[in-house]
């Protein structure tokens, strides 16, 4: 794999890949990962737009850029995207994903402009007693002792975190400081979590910790993620003439592991019904989404916490993963994300598992 980083790799354009006119791409989901890989593919490897498939399960795309009106519950959107500046992919890929609501200008551009003339912060951080502010007045609260933990948490090595709570590294001087009441409200912790994950998104986001205690750090779409971002990907992609197959469930990628690699043969899908092989050949890039974070999301309400599901449906990211792990143990485990809920499933540590398997030969 190669990494890149810094805008001397963002703004030069690469060289057309050699051999890239005879490969195709299998693109397994269509969430944001899914569609980044394939806005990739054809703006920089440049592959041909008729050559590159998108097989998603369900009947629209966005995976967790949703935001659906359910006749029965109402508007419902299953996350809500916090971003910033430093989404340096993302800003990268956006710079060229054209604006579906202002002819010549990118969807960049438009989100830029728009967070420039409005920008996000809150008068009023925390509130207690059904509705007074909390008073939180911008301070963090942090002792010596709870900035030092802070400090040590970030220093300490991964290896030595695994299988750690964050209540293992933090005691109450973080725990009941305000620092911990804007980080937990913000990124979703629990004090159960894993300490590793606390430590990787506190090296993610340092930058945010200026703006925690206002929102300042956050900016914002001008309407949900599906209409803000999943759409202007998918007509960017229609545009190249790369092939969507909706209702089309992936029940497993099969691999010849020998000699040292690992080489994907085939995808059994389900289409209308039907069970199906689409072969591979050496020329065939195969990039899968596996797992999913709103897989198994429920709908909850003012007074009804949303139910907790762990478990694995046939047919979804979770159980394909299952059936690809089952062939070689590098694939992970996804009962690591399943059983052990009393650690946090991380977003980021799920979606690296597999990037861009070339298929047999490569
Ligand atoms: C409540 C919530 C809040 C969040 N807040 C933020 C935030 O503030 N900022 C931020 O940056 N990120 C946030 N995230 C994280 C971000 O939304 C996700 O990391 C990202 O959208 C995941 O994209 P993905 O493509 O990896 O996966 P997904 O969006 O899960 O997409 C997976 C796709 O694969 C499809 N699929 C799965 N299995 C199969 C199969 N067997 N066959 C065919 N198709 C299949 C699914 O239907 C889905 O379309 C949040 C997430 C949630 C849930």
């Amino acid at each position: 794999m190669y990494y890149s980083s810094g805008n001397y790799e963002a703004f030069a354009r690469p060289k057309k890949p050699d051999g890239v006119d005879s490969k195709s791409a299998y693109i397994i989901g269509s969430g944001l990962a899914a569609l980044s890989a394939a806005c990739y593919l054809v703006r920089d490897g440049q592959m041909e737009g008729s050559r590159v498939h998108v097989l998603e399960k369900d009947s629209v795309p966005g995976g967790a850029c949703d935001g659906m009106y359910y006749t029965s519950v109402g508007y419902v959107m299953r996350g809500g995207r916090e971003m910033d500046n430093h989404f340096e992919c993302m800003w990268d890929l956006f710079r060229s994903i054209p604006s579906i609501e202002t002819e010549g200008v990118s969807v960049l551009d438009e989100y830029h402009w728009l967070n420039k003339a409005d920008p996000n912060f809150s008068l009023c951080r925390a509130t207690e007693k059904q509705g007074q502010d909390a008073h939180t007045d911008k301070k963090f609260g942090l002792s010596d002792k709870a900035c030092s933990q802070l400090m040590k948490l970030y220093l300490t090595a991964n290896e030595e975190l695994y299988n750690k709570k964050i209540t293992d590294v933090f005691d109450d001087e973080v725990l009941n400081s305000n620092f911990w009441l804007y980080w937990r409200t913000m990124f979703a912790f629990e004090n159960w979590h894993s300490a590793l994950e606390m430590k990787l998104y506190m090296q993610r986001f340092v930058h945010h910790i200026g703006g925690l205690p206002d929102f300042t750090a956050l900016r914002f779409t001008k309407y949900n993620q599906y209409e803000s971002m999943i759409l202007p990907m998918i007509k960017y992609l229609e545009s190249f003439g790369v092939q969507f197959e909706y209702g089309v469930k992936v029940e497993n990628v099969t691999f010849d592991i020998s000699g040292g690699r690992k080489a994907a043969t085939g995808i059994e899908v389900i289409r209308n019904g039907a069970e199906e092989t689409i072969p591979l050949t050496e020329n065939d890039l195969v990039f899968i989404t596996n797992g999913g974070c709103v897989e198994n999301s429920a709908i909850g309400s003012q007074n009804t916490p949303s139910e907790f599901n762990k478990e694995i449906k046939p047919g979804g990211g979770w159980d394909m993963w299952r059936k690809i792990a089952a062939q070689d143990k590098s694939f992970g485990s996804v009962y690591a994300f399943r059983v052990r809920t009393d650690f946090k499933t991380a977003k980021r540590r799920i979606t690296p598992c597999f990037r861009g398997f070339p298929a047999r030969g490569k």
